[in-house]
């Protein structure tokens, strides 16, 4: 006879999301992956992610915040800075100083962006010089096809944005690898060392041309065709954003379809979500509703279009303006009263690697659902923002009440590495915040892996926190 395993009501419930998830969800479950993985094959710089999302909110009926006099509850706003960084906000119906539900995250992504005078030649070959944007594993980057996404400003102030190898009838660019036989001395280095940053030089070409003075005849060739394509000299380079991601379309991963491979997931598997969650809402919500998506959160931060700059404060202050609410109160109110879900992702238990696993059910599972962390920071909460009980509370219910599979746990062992998110920047103005988003495998990698449970499970919580009626 089947004896079946008695479950106690007093245990935390870690059973896998699949056996929990309603038969029911599961279509909406799949629309929503289909559509995350278009995103993520779309959106594949932080610009291209800025201007997706501002293309669809327009269509959903928001504005630019400089085109309102007024705000009056159910007006759609956004404020953008320098096409990188963007706030959405929906006015809801309480006075906005009892505070906003928040949800922010960062659309750029670790990835590697050219030298100011990244081109040159050596040995008859023509070459991008780089430097890495974030924390990557350089090892990673080598022998695999990479697009270039650029953003060239001319002296004159005009732009030229380009794209060349995300689609297939384009050509790609490599970093080359030693040949395992001429390895030998390599393969003794640590991995940190084995491929330096200034190893990290792509091949772009390798035909000369014909008649000329020039020395360099591969590079003049190459500068031949840019200027061709893009009406681009050498100096235009030194004002320029280049950066060269992984090459190619997100995909659907494992015989049972249940993960998704994609470049970028760190973090715009959380910023579609937080997105997608305000674009979803039909209804002029109890309190105001924004979505932060941010810039530079891979860098720390920094900028004017990270979150340690003022943008966030000056967007609410627009916001505040519009509805005669100019005093310093006002502001320090609706900020401080605010609630924000940190939407970044984590990582998960990952049995080829148990030695990092922070132990003791301590570390988040992939298909258990969206995660919840109470704090960043390794080594003694090293820099943490630590949210408080009574906002975990908070969050537990919203999310159990709504059907939201949710975990907790630590990004790792207690003495190892540990990272931060844009929470403690938010926190400075005395809001509750709480990083929420789902774990990945291979975090920074080129191709970074999710679950289709995990990353919906994030998209209908961070839906319900932005409903919150508190
Ligand atoms: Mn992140
Ligand atoms: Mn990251």
């Amino acid at each position: 006879m089947e004896k079946k395993e008695i479950k106690s009501e007093l245990l935390l419930n870690t059973e896998n999301g699949w056996n929990r998830i309603d038969d029911k969800e599961l279509p909406s479950l799949e629309a929503y992956a289909k559509e995350y993985i278009s995103f993520l094959s779309k959106a594949k710089t932080e610009r291209l992610a800025h201007d997706f999302a501002v293309e669809k909110a327009k269509e959903k009926g928001y504005v630019s915040v400089s085109e309102k006099e007024k705000l009056q509850p159910g007006d759609k706003v956004y404020i953008s800075h320098s096409g990188r960084t963007v706030f959405f906000i929906l006015i809801g119906k309480k006075d906005i100083t009892e505070g906003m539900n928040l949800l922010g995250g960062h659309i750029d992504c670790p990835r590697i962006d050219l030298k100011p005078n990244p081109l040159y030649e050596d040995s008859e070959l023509a070459f991008f010089d780089t430097h890495y944007y974030g924390g990557i594993r350089k090892y990673q980057w080598v022998a695999l096809p990479l697009a270039v996404h650029g953003h060239v400003v001319k002296q004159d102030g005009s732009v030229v944005n380009f794209s060349v190898g995300e689609n297939e009838d384009e050509p790609v660019f490599s970093i080359t690898d030693l040949l395992p036989h001429l390895a030998q001395k390599q393969a003794e280095k640590t991995i940190a060392e084995a491929v330096t940053g200034e190893n990290l030089n792509l091949l772009i070409g390798t035909v000369p041309v014909k008649s000329t003075e020039a020395k360099l005849k591969v590079k003049e060739k190459i500068l031949q065709i840019l200027n061709e394509k893009y009406g681009m000299k050498e100096e235009d380079f030194n004002s320029a954003d280049i950066q060269m991601v992984p090459a190619g379309k997100a995909r659907e991963m494992g015989f049972d379809r249940s993960m998704i491979l994609g470049y970028g997931q760190d973090d715009r598997i959380c910023s579609f979500a937080a997105f997608k969650a305000l674009m979803d809402m039909n209804e002029i919500p109890e309190y105001t509703a924004g979505v932060l998506l941010c810039d530079k959160e891979e860098v720390g931060s920094y900028g004017a279009t990270g979150m340690q700059s003022f943008f966030f404060e000056n967007a609410v202050a627009e916001v505040l303006h519009r509805m005669e609410k100019t005093s310093l109160v006002d502001l320090n109110r609706t900020l401080s009263k605010s609630k924000m879900l940190s939407a970044d992702v984590n990582s998960l238990h990952d049995p080829n690697f148990p030695e990092v696993s922070s132990p003791n059910n301590n570390m988040p599972q992939m298909n258990r659902g969206t995660i919840i962390q109470k704090y960043t920071g390794a080594r003694g909460k090293s820099g943490a923002s630590e949210a408080s009980p009574e906002f975990v509370a908070e969050v537990r219910k919203i999310f159990n009440t709504n059907g939201v599979l949710w975990q907790t746990g630590e990004l790792g062992k207690v003495d190892l590495g540990g990272s931060g998110t844009i929470a403690y920047y938010m926190a400075r103005y005395g809001m509750d915040v709480i990083d929420c988003g789902p774990g990945l495998f291979s975090m920074h990698a080129p191709f970074e892996v999710s679950s289709k449970l995990d990353a919906y499970m994030t998209w209908k919580g961070f839906k319900a926190f932005l409903n919150y009626k508190r």
